[in-house]
């Protein structure tokens, strides 16, 4: 078996793990472990950008207003701080790394605007800064010495021992069980859309963190916020696919099947509302009327300007035949982003000494009960910057243990079925609407579904049905904090709630 030790461990090489290896290279050697090839993560699917308050009449102020209102009362006010003061930064620090933005004529930032937001602050690479964001970081990585990266790295479990993080389990694809110790872990293994069945996120976004955090015993919090986008592509070969906010921002509407602007009767902010007021309102409407989708309607706008400002929406929609300057884009909601996750501080420590986590795998008080759009890439940024800071503090020289035998999974074919089921169960109950007695029917399923992996049989590893043991897990912390959470709040909407 392979062992190798190193001063800082990163799990995941998204915009969180790549941001926090580059810096902390500065301070010694780096292992990154990722599951899939390097730039697989959620970062890469970004399309909107980035929000920085660095317009002519923004300020970081309005910015955290901005965020505290999205929030609904439930932000830490320090971290929010935190994160809009350094936005600037970090928008430096991304050009730095060789990230291109797209520039006005006055050669400025162009900024975009999205919903929630009250000035223009969007800092982008059209409609693919998340492409732009991880193709910048990984090269930057790839050329760094300092740096080690390991592809089809499946890790299965991260090592306590005495109370300490010292590092983690894994399954390399051609190398097979590999153990990797260090003086400071950083968890960044990103979202859990695939715990529902129709999400925007890829198929790497198992809520694995959540699971490595939970069998350590870390604290985890406000999984029942799931943040569910209100335009996705309604097509089956496309499903999930994201119709950026920006394109509202840019002027499109919606409509149901009758032609109507049905957003006049749910929100005087019409399709600007914040995007759980907007998923929802689709989602009533889609009842009311009982359809399959409503529709986006861009064909108003100038079509030149649209193809240039979004030219990977406008290619993928015509790979299925559809023009959006002359076709209405069906559209639903679909789950899109975690705002809970694994507590941190602000120095992204978790309850557990030595093992720090950074991007959507956390929850850093910064989204509250609701994310304002774009504020994610920069919250993994500045909370990377954060964790580099402070592991510099960890003291060196931890020496690799040694008992590691990879852990039982159940047989993939059933490891199948069960993601299915859970992905349609939790889409039904745990989705935008909720009701104590679908929660409390989703609780019983996942806790009967779960026993099959406390004593499975001697199958060969799996990383398909480790991420399903993952998903139960995150499953567990949504719909038990669904239950726990008594009023509505946020992207939280239960029925039975007053
Ligand atoms: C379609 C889409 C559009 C978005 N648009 C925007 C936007 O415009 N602006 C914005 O701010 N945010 C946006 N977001 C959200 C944002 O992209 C993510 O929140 C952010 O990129 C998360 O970064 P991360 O580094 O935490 O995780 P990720 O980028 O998801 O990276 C996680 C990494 O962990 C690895 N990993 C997971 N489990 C394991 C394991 N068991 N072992 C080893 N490796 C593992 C994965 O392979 C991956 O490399 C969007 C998300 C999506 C899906």
């Amino acid at each position: 078996m392979k062992n190798q030790t190193s001063d800082f461990l990163v799990i995941g090489s998204g915009l969180a793990g790549l941001t926090f290896a580059l810096k902390a290279a500065e301070l010694g050697q780096v292992t990154v472990l990722t599951k899939a090839e390097i730039k697989e993560s959620n970062t890469s699917w970004a399309q909107g950008g980035i929000a920085a308050a660095v317009g002519e009449t923004d300020s970081w102020r309005l910015h955290e207003e901005d965020t505290l209102i999205a929030g609904a009362g439930l932000c830490n006010p320090e971290a929010v701080r935190m994160l809009v003061q350094q936005a600037p930064a970090a928008i430096e620090w991304l050009a730095q790394q060789g990230t291109r933005f797209d520039l006005s004529a006055s050669n400025n930032l162009d900024l975009g605007r999205e919903g929630g937001h009250s000035r223009h602050r969007i800092v982008h690479h059209a409609d693919k800064t998340g492409w732009e964001v991880e193709r910048a970081v990984s090269e930057a990585v790839r050329q760094n010495p300092a740096i080690q990266v390991y592809e089809n790295c499946f890790v299965t479990d991260l090592i306590l021992s005495e109370g300490e993080c010292i590092g983690a389990n894994s399954i390399i694809s051609d190398l097979g069980p590999a153990q990797f110790t260090a003086r400071a872990t950083l968890l960044a293994t990103g979202g859990c859309g695939k715990v529902y069945d129709n999400t925007t996120n890829p198929r790497v976004a198992t809520g694995d963190g959540i699971g490595l955090a939970h069998r350590i015993g870390a604290k985890i919090e406000n999984m029942e916020f799931q943040q569910f986008h209100p335009t996705t592509l309604k097509h089956s070969q496309l499903a999930g696919f994201l119709i950026t906010e920006a394109m509202r921002g840019a002027g499109a509407t919606l409509r149901n099947h009758n032609g109507r602007r049905f957003m006049y009767d749910y929100d005087n902010r019409l399709e600007l509302a914040p995007r759980d007021v907007v998923a929802r309102s689709i989602e009533r409407e889609i009842q009311k009327l009982k359809t399959w989708c409503v529709y986006l309607d861009a064909t108003h706008l100038n079509s030149e300007e649209l193809k240039h400002e979004f030219p990977t929406i406008h290619q993928r929609l015509l790979e299925i035949g559809l023009e959006f300057d002359r076709e209405w884009i069906p559209v639903v909601p679909a789950q899109h982003y975690s705002c809970g996750g694994v507590v941190t501080d602000l120095q992204a420590k978790t309850s557990i000494p030595r093992l720090y986590a950074s991007g959507e795998v956390t929850s850093t008080g910064v989204h509250g009960a609701n994310r304002l759009a774009s504020n994610s890439l920069l919250e993994a940024i500045v909370f990377s910057f954060a964790a580099a800071e402070a592991v510099s503090q960890e003291s060196p020289g931890l020496p690799p243990t040694s008992n590691f035998t990879p852990p039982h999974v159940i047989p993939e074919n059933e490891a199948i079925h069960i993601r299915h089921a859970l992905q349609k169960e939790m889409a039904l109950h745990a989705g935008i609407f909720r009701t104590n007695e679908g929660l409390r029917k989703l609780k019983t399923f996942i806790d009967e579904t779960s026993i099959a992996y406390d004593n499975p049989p001697s199958a060969p590893f799996s990383a398909y049905s480790a991420e399903a043991r993952n998903l139960l897990t995150t499953a567990d912390y949504i719909v038990s904090g669904a239950l726990n959470r008594k009023e509505n709040i946020g992207l939280h909407f239960n029925a039975d709630n007053p």
